[in-house]
């Protein structure tokens, strides 16, 4: 049995996690959950798991009515740190969009918690900074995202010798066919209506501009410590090969499943066990093709602009990371046309000294340095 506290529960991973948690009830027990502004789903979620504790971060966001008035309701970031070291914890979900996730993760650390990460923006501003906590206390990294979730898979009790590539799939998104032309014109909506996988707006827009696979590659990069340049990606519209591991002997090995969350946040809730569950199985006569193809990087840049980005290293994740939050959500508030996105972002990492190796209070200058940058394109372009 895992005692597992779940920051950003009211999210798409955040309500997986809770499915998870319901489907094997004799190995997940959430024993916290944070939500951000969205009272009402914490308050149906604090029905369901009735010894949690709940934290409220936004400081605004009114105080819920219907919860039990002996439950334990923290707010604020304090709140967020105490949540993600509370006694009882064995694991912690981290599965805030953003950055936001990246103070409790290494305070779960220095508790002695193991971390399961869906939260891929904190690993590419700090994965160095985390793996790096992580190692020195002893305590495990799970991935949470499907890619990276699947790679763990395959290189477990795998001599790192023996690797060639990891080679990350891609849906492609919704504009995996769209002339370089016609992205010009690409609305909100349009951006937000993903082919295979429902999701959380931010990371449906990365998927939509290839950037979710950009810092899906550095994220890969500091997890499973392999060089850039030994990481790929191809483009599998169907997401059933959710990524691949190539080894020396030019052997690969996948894994496959239906594309839905609750298979990698199981996984890295029981592993190193299996546990049976609910979820579908594959029927490989139903299934049809699986097809494989080159991304586009001219027409989508930030593959090469995430390559660029996890290479040189340093501040550098941090400003491409930063610039993109503040582009997606100009363009979600129709303030940025689609490809301003990575015009932004290529501007903003364009601008910016890289420092080295930088320590965390460097890295958090790098990404508010990026914000603003970015802001001040959006808001006044060249
Ligand atoms: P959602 O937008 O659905 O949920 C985001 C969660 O974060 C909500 O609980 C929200 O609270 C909370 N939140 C937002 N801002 C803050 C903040 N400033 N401080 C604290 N909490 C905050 O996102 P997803 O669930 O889709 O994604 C979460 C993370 O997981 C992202 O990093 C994403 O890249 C990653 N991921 C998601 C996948 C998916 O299938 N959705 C797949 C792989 C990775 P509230 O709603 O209460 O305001
Ligand atoms: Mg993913």
């Amino acid at each position: 049995m895992k005692n597992v506290v779940v920051l950003g529960a009211t999210g798409s991973i955040g309500q997986s996690a809770a499915k998870v948690a319901r489907d094997i009830p004799q190995r997940m027990r959430i024993v916290g959950l944070s939500a951000h502004r969205n009272v009402g789903k914490l308050e149906e979620l604090a029905a369901q798991f009735p010894d949690a504790t709940l934290c409220i971060t936004d400081e605004t966001a009114p105080t819920p009515g219907a919860l039990g008035s002996c439950r334990k309701v923290l707010r604020g970031e304090e709140g967020l740190l105490e949540l993600a070291t509370l006694p009882e914890a064995d694991m912690v979900l981290i599965a805030i969009v953003g950055i936001g996730g990246l103070r409790p993760a290494l305070a779960a650390i220095e508790a002695g918690k193991d971390l399961a990460i869906a939260s891929k923006e904190i690993l590419v501003m700090a994965g160095e900074i985390v793996m790096e906590a992580a190692r020195r206390k002893g305590v495990q990294v799970l991935p949470v995202d499907s890619e990276h979730n699947a790679i763990f898979q395959c290189l477990e009790g795998r001599n790192p010798a023996h690797v060639r590539r990891l080679i990350l799939t891609a849906s492609g998104g919704p504009f995996r066919r769209a002339s370089a032309e016609s992205l010009e014109s690409v609305t909100p909506a349009q951006a937000l209506k993903h082919p295979t996988w429902n999701m959380g707006a931010k990371i449906t827009v990365d998927s939509a501009t290839l950037f979710n696979k950009g810092l899906e590659m550095i994220e890969a990069r500091w997890l499973f410590d392999v060089e850039m340049s030994r990481i790929d990606v191809v483009v599998h519209p169907q997401s059933i090969v959710h990524s691949m591991v190539e080894f020396v002997d030019s052997s690969v090995l996948a894994q496959l499943s239906h594309s839905d969350m609750c298979f990698p946040i199981q996984y890295a809730v029981t592993w190193p066990e299996r546990v049976p569950n609910s979820l579908p199985p594959l029927d490989f006569t139903q299934l049809g093709r699986l097809e494989f193809e080159a991304p586009r990087t001219t027409v989508f840049p930030a593959l090469d602009l995430a390559r660029h980005a996890g290479e040189t290293g340093g501040t550098l994740p941090a400003v491409f990371n930063a610039a993109n939050e503040i582009a997606v959500a100009a363009f979600l508030e129709h303030r940025l046309s689609f490809p301003g996105i990575w015009k932004t972002v290529a501007a903003v990492m364009a601008a910016h000294r890289s420092i080295a190796h930088a320590p965390l209070d460097a890295i958090v200058e790098a990404d508010q340095w990026a914000r603003a940058d970015a802001a001040q394109r959006i808001a006044r372009p060249a």
